[in-house]
């Protein structure tokens, strides 16, 4: 099998394998903390229900309908029907319903003005999010004009193992990466986009194996000659993609490996009922995939960089749940994680990127694209995922605006909403468990071989 030295530099990030584990260990607890402890980033809103695909009207592609889980009905029929996908999908826990434009109208309308907004009643859990801002890389939650959508508990409905896997989910992968063919540019990109058809073609596929191939020669490189070598030094620009599409297609893959991780990690032992890690799991997913590794890694250097960007500026934020010394507690937390985070300097260099060469004329593009892939969340069959798979494309979006749209030096700063600051932040602690559970699974390999 691959084995990464823990020295080697994640490639387009500027910190090693084992920096930004150690920084984790660090920023982790905290995370947890932050998380499952403070209602404000504990639950968050979105449209669950009420939104449809935009892209294909292939009601097989559901998960939750019969026709898309043939297969995993005539598997399941053996196990107790709480193990089964539909069950495994379901939500669970308090939602509470979004308390409607009755209440909004009730609030005086001002206008968002400043990072955050310097107006506290924003942070509030009722929000004024229908504006559009351009700087978004994510569609608005609430865009369809079905329902505001409901607030989840999201330490009630962990990511884990749902069971929730063929046709449907491949088809909504396979439209994620095709979003990565910036080349070839297969349909337009315009905000009227949701509802244009994905071309669909073998493109995307061959620019993925291409990227891959490359990054698995880089990292065995890397392993062999020299740990410390980066990933520009070893000239991955030979395959001719530039840093932005390189940047967009490691987010992607990234959080695809996260959610591998996780389903891995948090596996439904069918057999015996037990919640347990799955090591052939891992190791057919990511550990004989180590650029799939190596995108998560470098997923979490770039949100440790906009989390420690963004935080001087929650200093003054207030986290309005009602109570003012649980509001306290919130920030505290809050700038317990972005100071750890802003620990290690220089993680990402978002300076380098929509610079030089055709970067500038990209970033429209890359923002369109991103959106897109929010989009596309629409067309996951299972609510779980479907859930976390919308909070992890805001969360990359949240921190793609704070990198690429925020400006020091400007007066103009985007604000962010709390939708974005909770997506943000749960997002973070995804990676950060992921990368807890890649290093456990990884012991879990040295001890095996070992063992032979
Ligand atoms: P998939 O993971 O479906 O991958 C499809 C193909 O993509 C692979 O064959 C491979 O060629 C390529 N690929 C895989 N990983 C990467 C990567 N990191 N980078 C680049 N290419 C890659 N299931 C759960 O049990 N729990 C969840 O919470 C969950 N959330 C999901 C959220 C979303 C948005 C989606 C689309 C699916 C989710 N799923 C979840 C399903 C899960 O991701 C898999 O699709 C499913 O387990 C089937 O896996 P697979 O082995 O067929 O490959």
């Amino acid at each position: 099998t691959v084995q990464i030295s823990p020295r080697a530099i994640v490639s387009d990030a500027c910190a090693s394998y084992s920096t930004l584990e150690n920084l984790n260990s660090k920023v982790k607890p905290a995370l947890d903390e932050l998380t499952k402890e403070t209602d404000f980033f504990s639950y968050y809103r979105l449209n669950l229900f009420h939104k449809k695909c935009p892209f294909w009207n292939d009601e097989n592609a559901m998960c939750g309908n019969i026709a898309c889980a043939v297969n995993t009905i005539d598997n399941e029929e053996d196990i107790p029907k709480i193990w089964r996908a539909s069950e495994l999908s379901k939500l669970e826990g308090p939602s509470a319903k979004h308390p409607g434009k009755k209440v909004q109208k009730e609030r005086p309308k001002k206008p968002l003005q400043g990072l955050l907004g310097e107006n506290v009643g924003e942070s509030c859990v009722v929000e004024y999010d229908d504006e559009c801002d351009e700087r978004d890389y994510c569609v608005p939650e609430d865009e369809s004009a079905s329902g505001k959508g409901d607030y989840v508990s999201l330490v009630h409905n962990p990511e884990r193992f749902t069971g929730y896997a063929g046709e449907g989910a491949k088809m909504v992968w396979d439209a994620i990466y095709r979003e990565n063919c910036f080349q070839r540019s297969s349909f337009p990109h315009s905000a009227s986009l949701g509802t244009s058809p994905v071309a669909k073609g073998p493109a995307a596929q061959d620019f993925r194996n291409v990227l891959q191939d490359a990054e698995r020669q880089q990292i065995l490189q890397q392993h062999q000659q020299n740990p410390s070598t980066t990933f520009a030094q070893t000239g991955l620009e030979n395959e001719g993609e530039c840093l932005e599409k390189r940047v967009f297609y490691r987010v992607v893959s990234g959080m695809h490996a996260s959610i591998s991780t996780h389903l891995c990690w948090d596996f439904l032992n069918q057999t015996t009922g037990e919640w347990q890690p799955n090591l052939g799991c891992y190791k057919a997913r990511l550990h004989t995939h180590p650029e799939r590794i190596s995108n998560l890694y470098f997923n979490y250097a770039l949100v440790t960089r906009a989390v420690a960007k963004i935080g001087p500026h929650l200093q003054s934020y207030t986290f309005c749940t009602g109570d003012e010394e649980q509001d306290a507690a919130t920030k505290a937390k809050v700038l317990a994680v972005t100071q750890s985070a802003a620990s290690v300097p220089q993680i990402f260099d978002e300076s380098l990127m929509f610079k030089n060469g055709e970067g500038p004329s990209l970033k429209e593009d890359f923002k369109n694209r991103f959106r897109n892939v929010s989009r596309v969340m629409d067309c996951v069959g299972c609510d779980k995922c479907r859930l976390w798979g919308k909070l992890q494309t805001a969360g990359y979006g949240a921190a793609l605006k704070i990198l690429f749209e925020f400006d020091n030096d400007s007066e103009d700063i985007p604000v962010l909403k709390r939708t974005e600051l909770v997506a943000l932040f749960n997002t973070y602690a995804r990676l950060s468990s992921s990368m807890k559970a890649i290093v456990g699974f990884r012991a879990m390999v040295e001890a095996e071989e070992k063992a032979t």
